[in-house]
């Protein structure tokens, strides 16, 4: 890693030492087991950057949890929430205020098709909540269909859900939640050999299922457009329009999650765009404003629009829409379309990283699986690339991942904060990110793929 000349990136090892005390004494954090964990001690971040109090520069190829789409600490942001700071900080949600219309309009008029409403909420999880309430509302059905490989937040709804590993320490078991298998076709459920097949298969199950559910049961179908925390698995052509069609034959809403997806990650506006496939509801978050304020929501169509117009929605939140979260993403969609954020990542994602990764692959035996489109890419890593067996144990919750953390600590001792989730390592840096900054983080990264190789 190399030491940043920035004054505020001076090496602090006391200040350090005590944000660390502290953090360890009484922060109690996410998905982890209290004891087991170091974080690092972070000292300040700028555009795809981030430096720790010893005066170690580390380039994010995760975008904090895949939200910092335009990166650290854009000007033109901070500014925004400092100006709405200054004017009006916080306001009910029950009002027409300027920052949280505009936003409203600037959203509505990205998102696809008629999802011309936004409901605000404080992130991804709870917009999950609400366009499953919608949808249930809408249709008066109470079942909900979601797939295996997915994630969609912690909340009681969102987990029941998620059919990441992580749901089984939460699962009520009563939340009218059935999941089925969505395509994969590396590691294929359907004995699938080409992308048509596991998208004619998949189809096939995902129908089957919900015929045995019985179709006026299930309200909705919640689907990731592209599955991101589950290993980015772009699905094949044909597919969601092919699951629009089921909903539509049997009156069921579709739900896209976007919350990972959307907002330029992909080299889109939104993945749906990818597919030309519009939802009935879109959740989003992260990248809406790139996280500089908490922040989430669900676009709803002109028909479940219609449902509420004249009968109340039973929900909301004490800071839905809030004026510093909306200020930050008018800010954030203007730096997007002014500094072409989107097209860098479509563009970069194509000539730059597709490329590199696929080059990588062909060197290194660990590396399993290349995939993905604009700035979000998944390695699946391997023993074996014949039987494919994963450098980890594939469901893998919580127990020593050292091939794993060999790679990651070889890529931060080469600058790189990877991203790295049981057997994969996914690049995702900030949309806006340079050619000249993802040249230097796969040079990283081909070196720490060089450790990994040492576990085929
Ligand atoms: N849906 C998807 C697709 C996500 O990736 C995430 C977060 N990684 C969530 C929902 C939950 O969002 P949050 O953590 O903001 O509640």
């Amino acid at each position: 890693a190399q030491p940043d000349p920035r004054p505020n990136a001076r090496p602090d090892e006391r200040a350090g030492a005590a944000v660390k005390a502290a953090d360890r004494a009484h922060v109690f954090h996410s998905w982890s087991a209290q004891e087991l964990i170091d974080p690092l001690a972070v000292a300040g971040a700028e555009g795809s950057y981030f430096w720790d109090y010893d005066g170690r520069r580390y380039l994010d190829f995760t975008s904090g949890l895949v939200f910092t789409n335009i990166g650290y600490q854009h000007p033109k942001v901070v500014a925004a929430i400092q100006e709405q700071a200054a004017r009006l900080t916080t306001f009910a949600p029950a009002f027409a205020l300027e920052a949280r219309s505009e936003a409203a309009r600037l959203i509505a008029e990205r998102t696809p098709g008629d999802l011309d409403k936004i409901f605000f909420t404080n992130a991804g999880a709870d917009a999950v909540e609400h366009a499953l309430r919608m949808a249930r509302l809408h249709t008066g059905r109470p079942k909900v269909l979601s797939a295996y490989r997915s994630y969609h937040g912690g909340t009681q709804t969102a987990i029941n859900v998620t059919g990441d590993p992580r749901r089984w320490a939460s699962d009520t078991g009563t939340a009218g939640v059935v999941h089925f298998w969505a395509p994969f076709l590396y590691r294929s459920r359907f004995y699938a050999e080409t992308e048509e097949q596991e998208c004619a298969r998949a189809l096939e199950h995902l129908e089957t299922t919900l015929v045995f559910e019985g179709p006026g049961t299930v309200a909705a179908i919640i689907l990731e457009t592209i599955p991101g925390t589950a290993g980015i698995m772009p699905p094949p052509a044909g597919y969601l329009a092919g699951v629009r069609e089921i909903c539509d034959k049997y009156g069921i809403v579709l739900v896209l999650d976007e919350v990972m997806a959307g907002f330029g990650r992909t080299g889109e506006w939104f993945a749906a765009d990818l597919y030309d496939v519009v939802p009935d509801l879109l959740t989003f978050a992260k990248g809406v404003n790139s996280g500089y304020v908490p922040l989430g929501g669900v676009a709803i169509s002109g028909e479940i629009a219609e449902t509420f117009a004249k009968r109340p929605y039973p929900g909301g939140l004490t800071y839905s829409g809030h004026p510093l979260a909306c200020a930050a993403a008018v800010a954030t969609l203007g730096v997007m379309a002014e500094e072409g954020v989107v097209e860098n990542a479509a563009r970069l994602g194509e000539h730059v990283v597709g490329p590199a990764l696929r080059e990588l692959a062909g060197r290194h035996p660990s590396v399993g699986e290349v995939r993905g489109v604009g700035m979000f890419w998944a390695l699946e890593l391997v023993r074996d690339r014949e039987t494919r067996e994963p450098l980890v144990p594939y469901n893998a919750t919580g127990e020593a991942n050292a091939p794993m953390a060999a790679f990651a600590a070889a890529a931060k001792a080469h600058g790189l904060w990877p991203f790295v989730n049981m057997n994969r390592t996914h690049v995702v840096p900030p949309c806006n990110v340079s050619e000249a900054e993802l040249k230097e983080g796969l040079a990283a990264l081909d070196a720490a793929l060089s450790v990994a190789d040492e576990h085929t």
